[in-house]
């Protein structure tokens, strides 16, 4: 932004600052959008984003094609860096091998969300790559999907930590979840994909606040900031409870998904695990 614009920004800020009792805000991803606006669009874009959190106003006040519009990859680059970065939790920071950030397309229409990492994604830096990833990866390719057409990403970046000397992995506490939820804000509201999904109870606390059993959550519409949210069982469970009816509720859930994203469904693929 020339010195002009932004004097010209400040000033206007320090007048509604002066006027109103509400401070101006904006989010991190609103003023990286910002950032990369051209000068001449600039000031009143600020102007309206200096009143909301939301990435909306300032995209929508870009005109659309503008090749100044920011990269969603460089968005998630500058999010990505601070969670590797972020000690929020002291233990987890102290304990992981590395921050798992997500993966896949910036552009997908399709988002998925799990819990945490565990050890093998602790490990590689990369979610859902141990036995329940690679089950979710076989799920994506009977919807037609490749692990890079979707985008995947934990509500939690870190490991949850284990006593020393003890194998496996253990769910995230609300805390951590609570403390960690703004990155995954802060990603969805960058790829502002067209539906989510999320895996197991426990993304869906993570996610909405809320608690409820997977027979009640499951198989039906919910929102997230408006995009449609589909619930449903984590490939984990899958793993432990291989019953053809337990897999058959989780395709009818994808199903349900593609029809969203108005995909064309095979005979075949509406008749897996029938
Ligand atoms: S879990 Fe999230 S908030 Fe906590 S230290 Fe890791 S990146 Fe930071």
């Amino acid at each position: 932004m020339t010195q002009p614009a932004l004097d010209f920004v400040i000033a206007a800020l320090e007048r509604i600052r002066q006027k109103d009792s509400r401070a101006p805000r904006a989010s991190r991803t609103a003023l990286a959008l910002l950032q990369a606006v051209p000068a001449a669009t600039a000031a009143p874009i600020v102007l309206r984003a200096a009143y909301t959190t939301s990435v909306d106003a300032v995209e929508s006040a870009v005109p659309s094609g503008d090749p100044g519009a920011p990269d969603k990859a460089d968005l998630l680059a500058a999010v990505r860096e601070r969670v590797g970065a972020c000690t929020k939790c002291a233990h987890l920071a102290c304990s992981r091998t590395q921050t798992v950030f997500g993966v896949g397309n910036p552009d997908a229409d399709l988002m998925f969300i799990g819990e945490a990492p565990g050890a093998d994604e602790d490990r590689e830096g990369e979610p859902f790559v141990g036995r329940a990833g690679q089950l979710l990866t076989r799920i994506l390719k009977a919807m037609n999907f490749a692990r890079e057409d979707v985008y995947i990403a934990n509500i939690l970046k870190c490991r949850p930590d284990m006593p020393a000397g003890s194998f496996g992995n253990r769910p995230p506490t609300p805390t951590e979840m609570q403390t960690c939820r703004p990155y995954l804000m802060e990603q969805i509201e960058i790829i502002q994909p067209s539906v989510l999904v999320a895996l197991g109870a426990v993304a869906v606390e993570g996610l909405l606040g809320t608690r409820g059993t997977m027979r009640e959550l499951r198989g039906r519409w919910h929102t997230y900031n408006s995009i449609p949210l589909m619930i449903t069982y984590h490939p984990a469970y899958l793993l432990r409870n291989q019953a053809p009816s337990e897999k058959r509720k989780v395709w009818e859930d994808m199903l349900q998904v593609l029809e969203r994203l108005e995909q064309p469904i095979s005979d075949r693929q509406r008749n897996y695990f029938l």
